[in-house]
């Protein structure tokens, strides 16, 4: 399954979307992220400080906004990419070639550490997704109660829930009642 920071991040305020009395934003969570960080092998200091939570959770809502927008085939304006670009802008990087093995690798080092590192690695990794792996791969789930962000990866760019075991089985049964309700009304 392709994997990118960015919808780990988006997807962070809806993962209890079953349970919907009682919403829980990740991003609030210490283990949740934590756990995060150990995923992408990023490294932060735990718990994460207010400043960069706010940031954090601001670049969530604008990236989702864009992927939303996306995802109904609606055309996005430049603008909506300034917050992105700031962070982007903000972090200088260096690269290096190294050869190891008889191999070339390149090597990057950053002016920055800790969440404003991991922060830039979330607008990097939407930045690298939308530029590189095309837009119309790029959904939201067809589960309104769900709303995941994720990448589809089938041949013919089908898919239309974040998981079909989940999400898409809701989505059958709940068809297949009103169906027979409709039915049963006939
Ligand atoms: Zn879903």
């Amino acid at each position: 399954m392709m994997e990118f920071l960015c919808i780990d991040i988006m997807n962070s305020d809806r993962v209890d979307w079953q349970n919907a009395e009682n919403p829980r934003d990740m991003l609030e969570d210490g283990k949740w992220l934590t756990e995060l960080l150990e995923k992408w092998e990023l490294e932060a200091s735990s718990p994460i400080d207010t400043g960069s939570l706010k940031k954090l959770k601001a670049l969530r809502k604008q990236m989702y906004a864009i992927v939303s927008q996306l995802s109904n085939g609606d055309a996005l304006e430049i603008n909506q990419l300034i917050e992105v670009n700031k962070i982007l802008e903000d972090m200088s990087t260096h690269v290096r070639m190294d050869y190891k093995n008889n191999e070339f690798i390149l090597g990057y080092s950053y002016i920055g550490q800790g969440w404003s590192l991991v922060i830039w690695h979330v607008a990097k990794s939407f930045a690298d997704m939308l530029c590189n792996y095309g837009t119309t791969r790029i959904k939201i789930c067809d589960n309104q109660n769900c709303g995941w962000a994720f990448y589809d990866q089938s041949k013919n760019k089908s898919r239309r829930w974040c998981d079909d075991k989940v999400c898409g089985n809701i989505m059958k049964v709940r068809r297949f009642r009103s169906r027979k309700k409709e039915k049963e009304n006939e």
